[in-house]
């Protein structure tokens, strides 16, 4: 365990004022209004960074411990990534139940990683088997070269197994070389969307990888969109679970606009983006 000051010893946080900035806990935090369910948030970036020039939308899901079937699922999208804890303290049932969920949805691409809830499961070491309707990676690289509008984009996805967060370097995390596009890793990062449970190393490999996209889950209060300092990575908690595990949060789809608008088209984008995780964390926060 470390205080506070201890991690901004480590590194300058970077926080935004689009994230959210819950005073409850995480995983066991408390919740007044469990009965509303919060709504899809739509968040928009520009893919300039991105290989491809075309459009696409990322349904984005984590912590559905369980309740997969309770989520409100777009009818289309380019891809599914599930950032871990798809059971409840590994329920056989639940995984099986959760692939056989996996394999009614339309999207072409399907991405899951392993959560807390996942990683010592007695199943464990046949979780590929089991999630037969998806992808799963464990500190694997994955390229998709047919994604979104006329297939035309590439993307480069890295995996993370689930590890706790730790304040100095994590071997897992220094062996990562290639660049890419999107990292998904059930722990979130340090200073982003982590209601200040994340990872400091984990938010220094980051800043060195530099990916578009960096997808959590974890801190179930800690929902929304936050974007590094220079604009150029967002990142997503999306838990649809709330304090402790049960329901209550809807899907987060972000939406790669084309790089052939105009800067002043990004910048209204980037805008939209913004205004709409502020509205988000106002809903989560207030309603
Ligand atoms: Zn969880």
């Amino acid at each position: 365990m470390w205080g506070q000051d201890d991690k901004k010893a480590t590194f300058p946080r970077r926080r935004r004022e689009d994230q959210h900035t819950h005073t409850s806990g995480g995983e066991s935090g408390t919740d007044d209004k469990k009965d509303e369910i919060v709504p899809t948030l739509i968040h928009q970036v520009p893919n300039t960074n991105l290989l491809g020039a075309g459009e696409m939308s990322i349904v984005v899901i984590s912590d559905t411990h369980g309740d997969h079937r309770k989520l409100d699922m777009p009818p289309t999208a380019d891809l599914l990534i599930h950032a871990g804890d798809f059971t409840l303290y590994g329920k056989k049932e639940q995984v099986e139940d959760f692939n056989s969920w996996l394999g009614e949805l339309p999207y072409r691409h399907k991405i899951v990683v392993n959560g807390n809830h996942e990683c010592n499961a007695v199943w464990k070491g046949s979780v590929k088997k089991l999630l037969s309707n998806a992808i799963f990676l464990k500190n694997e690289f994955l390229e998709l070269t047919d994604i979104g509008e006329g297939n035309n984009n590439t993307l480069r996805i890295y995996g993370m197994d689930f590890s706790w967060p730790c304040l100095g370097g994590n071997p897992a995390f220094e062996q990562i070389e290639m660049p890419m596009d999107i990292l998904i890793s059930h722990c979130p990062a340090d200073g982003f969307v982590d209601n200040k449970m994340g990872c400091p190393a984990l938010t220094q490999a980051i800043f060195r990888l530099k990916p578009r996209l960096v997808i959590s889950g974890h801190i179930h209060n800690a929902r929304g969109v936050a974007t590094s300092q220079d604009g150029e990575i967002t990142f997503i908690n999306a838990a649809t679970a709330r304090g402790g595990h049960s329901f209550g949060q809807q899907p987060i789809i972000i939406q790669f606009v084309n790089a052939d608008d105009s800067e002043q088209q990004c910048e209204e984008n980037r805008a939209t983006g913004r205004f709409m995780a502020v509205r988000q964390a106002f809903i989560d926060y207030f309603m």
